[in-house]
């Protein structure tokens, strides 16, 4: 694999790509030459390529904003990334596409495995799922990774959001009874050019996969262990997530199954607490 079009130039994941292309030269499309509320534009990026693979970092991924804006988020999470779909398989290239934990209705205690049956909870999960099925109805050569809880040292996520409130506060409230994955984007980043590479070889490996860090842990514990690492001294205290109402309803299970994704493609379940120990460097914040 020598080139990549990557859609997306600033989210957590495009950053990410950026990072760990290594060899791999990319051509980064963002938003003032690829909008996704126009999927035509976009498809056309695809068609006029010389790249060897698509990867779409591109979500609308505002998951409140999503209940009230869900046509918006239709396009930029569904259609285009079909209209991208259709483009490539037209030209026999793979798509790597990113989707989510919020396909699954977080009942239960058990990792989610691919064929368990999909029942989002919001409008958001629902325009993720319909772009995992535009992508597979082009017919192409694809890999879409579902992940959860995606943190970094760039954009907006959960780590930077402790470490502000964490340096501000001696006591936090966090919500204790949502378990998943923190999958810090290195590794999505990593997995995509992993996959990438091994669709080039063949296609048998085209499909859906699950990518999550593990160990599984609540927000709560997640935090605990940010604090820790960056030698805060704030404590928190576990509450439910009936007690911190949001727009949308969070999954209050979000484990993912890894299993098919370390088969096929030799990527074993990231360690999120090492991932964390980076971004904390990255970010100047590691005691
Ligand atoms: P971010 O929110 O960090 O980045 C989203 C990216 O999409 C930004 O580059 C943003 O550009 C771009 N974007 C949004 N709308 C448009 C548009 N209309 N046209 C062009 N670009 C647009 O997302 P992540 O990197 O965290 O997410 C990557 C993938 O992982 C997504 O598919 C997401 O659904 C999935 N995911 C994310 C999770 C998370 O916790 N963040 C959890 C599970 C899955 P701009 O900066 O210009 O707005």
């Amino acid at each position: 694999m020598k080139k990549a079009l990557v859609f997306g130039a600033t989210g957590q994941v495009a950053c990410a790509l950026q990072r760990c292309a290594g060899d791999v030269v990319l051509e980064v499309r963002g938003r003032d030459e690829a909008d996704f509320s126009d999927p035509a534009a976009c498809a056309a990026w695809v068609a006029q390529t010389d790249a060897d693979v698509v990867i779409n970092a591109v979500a609308y991924t505002a998951v409140d904003k999503a209940e009230g804006d869900e046509a918006a988020a239709l396009v930029v999470n569904a259609t285009t990334p079909g209209a991208i779909a259709i483009a490539a398989a037209a030209r026999g290239l793979p798509l790597v596409h990113i989707s989510t934990d919020y396909v699954f209705d977080g009942a239960g205690d058990a990792p989610f495995g691919l064929d368990h049956p999909v029942a989002p909870l919001g409008a958001y999960g629902r325009s993720k799922l319909a772009g995992e099925v535009a992508v597979r109805a082009a017919g192409g050569v694809h890999a879409i990774f579902r992940t959860s809880w995606v943190v970094s040292p760039d954009g907006a996520n959960f780590v930077k959001t402790m470490l502000r409130l964490g340096a501000e506060r001696e006591r936090l409230t966090i919500v204790a009874d949502q378990i998943g994955g923190p999958t810090p984007a290195d590794d999505i980043a990593v997995a995509c050019f992993v996959a990438a590479r091994q669709l080039l070889a063949g296609p048998s490996k085209s499909g859906t996969y699950h990518l999550s860090g593990g160990p599984d842990v609540s927000w709560a514990d997640f935090a605990r262990e940010i604090f820790r690492q960056a030698g805060l001294a704030c404590e928190v205290v576990d509450i439910p997530s009936s007690a911190y109402p949001t727009p949308a309803r969070r999954p209050l299970n979000s484990r993912l199954d890894n299993c098919a994704t370390e088969a096929a493609f030799g990527l074993a379940r990231p360690d999120w607490r090492f991932g964390l120990t980076e971004i904390l460097k990255a970010l100047g914040a590691k005691h």
